[in-house]
């Protein structure tokens, strides 16, 4: 027996949880992947990353420079946008 995709199911959108904030899961009626109430209406989910575009628990807001747009990053992307002050790879005590 295979499994079969419901037709019914419900696939979440991908919303900016506000102007210039991070994008979330979001839909217009409660599903798996978008269940918490909203003020303006609707359900949200997870916080979708800006890098790699996965939902994620929780982004950070990243901004490169001055003049630079915000971005919400996941850790892993956040983690290559930040500047590489050390050198990797371990030194022989
Ligand atoms: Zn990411």
């Amino acid at each position: 027996m295979t499994y079969e995709k419901n037709p019914n199911a419900i696939q979440p959108e991908i919303k900016a949880a506000w102007v210039g904030g991070p994008d979330r899961l979001w839909s217009a009626v409660r599903c798996s992947g978008a269940s918490s109430p909203q003020q303006n209406g609707g359900f949200a989910g997870s916080y979708v990353c800006h890098g790699c575009q996965v939902p994620v628990a929780g982004v950070y807001r990243v901004k490169a420079g001055p003049q630079a747009q915000e971005r919400w990053l996941c850790a892993a992307c956040r983690h290559e946008t930040r500047p590489q002050s050390v050198k990797p790879g371990k030194r022989k005590p």
